[in-house]
């Protein structure tokens, strides 16, 4: 007898080893009422369909949710099974609380679903997005374009009138460290999740496109109003922070399967670079490995094609409704290159628009819809030129998207049922110490740094009063320095040649300091402190500082998490309106 029991209890023990590692959507995840999402159960190992038991509210599942989820007994590469209900949707808000059992072992994870206003604040939403936007860039862009006099700022950035501001963490669901992927997908879904992930939680198996899906607002838009999207974006179109608009992938890097979402949800606007990934392999320069030629399909679904300023300025007059604008086989050069230096790739694509002529053409177009619009706007190499520690071209880039937000803070004039939001989706390493003064004496370019009473004021002089500094190799800069880097050269100036590339990679496969600035004039030496598979400065976990104006940006304050921003943006928009 006593045998026996031992033995049932050896039993009962070893069925209650198997359970739930994990439950997508995450514990905690907020949900929009109506939104569809695959929720997914992983189990640890093999386990039988009757033994799995995956109830809400104490409910079977099917019966909250309308349908029976799949039984996987074996995933692929994993050797356990799973359950997948795709597309799911809770129409009414309230907490669920759900619960998977295998065996003796129960996960439980909670979501709150939430229906929004019953009528929208703002019909229209422009949210603009200043990738790796920081602190230092808002003081650099105002220093750079404004000057300052005796320690007050001798004017203002458009972003500085801005009265709701909110603190916003970045983190992703794997890490506190974070990509422009996982950042916007949670601006852009309300679901944080994992580095390099869009519009999907990220589960265990290989495919970058299994993955379980959230909506995203492009869809949520789609499929609850008759607004406009529109995409706006100095980097490729299917890049991380335009895909996160409308993509569902693992893997950022599915560029050429991003660009096919894009063409499922169809934005009425798309502007930027990248046409590279929309062309049939077959064309030259083309980096699709297929036939599928999605400029010609955008054409056929009614699109005006622009591939440069004067096209775009025409497809703006066509009134077809619906413009395609790629400027660039790649990201756009920008703009200290594009307007001033003339380097990059400047002399190849000489007449690319800038971020300021994109907005206008697309809130023009979008703003003829009755129905309002929804408008993302992203200043891209703010990021792309703060990696590679390239100051200048990044705080230009600053001062060209803050020129963006005042195209957008003239149609607000215009239009008072417009919200205007401005973020970034993480943050830089960089700070503004001071200034560096090359007529200090000494051939040590760091005994020209200016620190404290020291560092005087920069004299960039903006002459034309076009907002950029007319010169940036002036004799008193900025001395901007980042807190993480590979080694590299400092040259302490501009680079007046070209982006800087301050890495590159070894027959060891690790990131040495390019030793092509090794004899610009006063260029040290410096060791980095980044693992040598870093080739650039990489993302800070600082808080984004969010700042919004217009109809319902009261809804801002405190500090926020990037998936609550996203419950800010439905609600004022009124995607899932509250019934009394
Ligand atoms: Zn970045």
């Amino acid at each position: 007898m006593r045998r026996l029991l031992a033995a049932l209890a050896l039993s009962t023990a070893l069925a209650g080893t198997a359970g739930a590692t994990a439950i997508y959507p995450l514990d905690r995840a907020t949900i929009l009422a109506g939104s569809p999402f695959d929720l997914k159960v992983e189990f640890d190992k093999e386990v039988q369909p009757q033994d799995v038991s995956i109830t809400i509210n104490g409910q079977p599942v099917e019966q909250v949710l309308g349908k029976k989820p799949d039984f996987i007994a074996k995933e692929e590469g994993v050797n356990a099974s799973a359950v997948l209900l795709r597309a799911a949707a809770f129409p009414k808000p309230g907490t669920y609380k759900v619960e998977a059992k295998a065996g003796g072992e129960t996960k439980t994870v909670t979501w709150d679903v939430y229906a929004t206003a019953a009528t929208p604040k703002a019909k229209n939403v422009i949210f603009f997005l200043g990738d790796g936007l920081s602190v230092a860039h808002r003081t650099g862009a105002r220093l750079m374009s404004k000057g300052m006099t005796e320690g007050k700022a001798n004017g203002r950035l458009n972003i500085d009138d801005f009265e709701r501001m909110a603190f916003i963490g970045t983190s992703s669901t794997n890490a506190i460290a974070t990509d422009s992927a996982n950042t916007m997908s949670a601006y852009m879904t309300g679901h944080k999740t994992a580095v390099n992930a869009l519009g999907v939680y990220a589960d265990r198996t290989k495919s970058t496109l299994d993955d379980p899906k959230v909506e995203t607002i492009a869809e949520a838009i789609r499929r609850t109003s008759k607004k406009s999207v529109g995409i706006v974006t100095g980097a490729e179109v299917e890049d991380a922070t335009p895909a996160a608009v409308v993509a569902h992938t693992r893997a950022r890097a599915d560029k050429a399967e991003i660009v096919g979402m894009m063409f499922d949800v169809k934005p009425d606007v798309v502007l930027g670079g990248g046409s590279a990934y929309f062309l049939p392999k077959a064309t030259p320069g083309s980096k699709r490995k297929d036939d599928k030629d999605y400029i010609q399909l955008f054409k056929d679904a009614g699109y005006t094609l622009a591939t440069d300023k004067t096209e775009l300025a025409a497809a703006a007059g066509t009134n077809t409704g619906k413009i395609l604008g790629l400027f660039h086989p790649g990201n756009m050069d920008v703009t200290l290159d594009r307007e001033f230096l003339k380097k990059g790739t400047v002399e190849k694509f000489p007449n690319q628009p800038g971020l300021v002529e994109m907005t206008k053409v697309a809130l023009n177009q979008l703003a003829k819809n009755p129905e309002g619009f929804f408008l993302m706007v992203e200043g891209a190499s703010i990021d792309k030129m703060s990696h590679p520690m390239d100051w200048e071209r990044a705080l230009f880039e600053t001062i060209e998207f803050d020129q963006a937000v005042g195209i957008g803070v003239e149609f607000l004039k215009a239009h008072p049922d417009t919200l205007i939001v401005v973020t970034g989706d993480h943050t830089h390493g960089i700070s503004i110490i001071g200034t560096i003064d090359d007529s200090k004496p000494g051939p040590d370019m760091r005994d020209k740094v200016g620190v404290y009473a020291d560092a005087g004021f920069p004299n960039y002089e903006d002459k034309n009063g076009d907002g950029f500094p007319d010169r940036v190799d002036v004799s008193r800069r900025l001395a901007v320095f980042a807190s993480n880097f590979p080694d590299y050269y400092e040259t302490w100036g501009p680079k007046m040649d070209g982006p800087f590339d301050p890495a590159v990679q070894n027959e060891k496969k690790q990131y040495v300091a390019n030793e092509a600035y090794k004899n610009v004039p006063g260029a040290t030496f410096r060791e980095g402190n980044l693992p040598r598979s870093a080739d650039t400065a990489v993302h800070a976990v600082d808080d984004v500082v969010l700042q919004a104006t217009g109809a319902g940006a009261d809804g801002f304050k405190g500090y926020m998490e990037e998936s609550d921003v996203y419950r800010v943006l439905v609600d004022v928009m009124a995607l899932a309106p509250a019934k009394n």
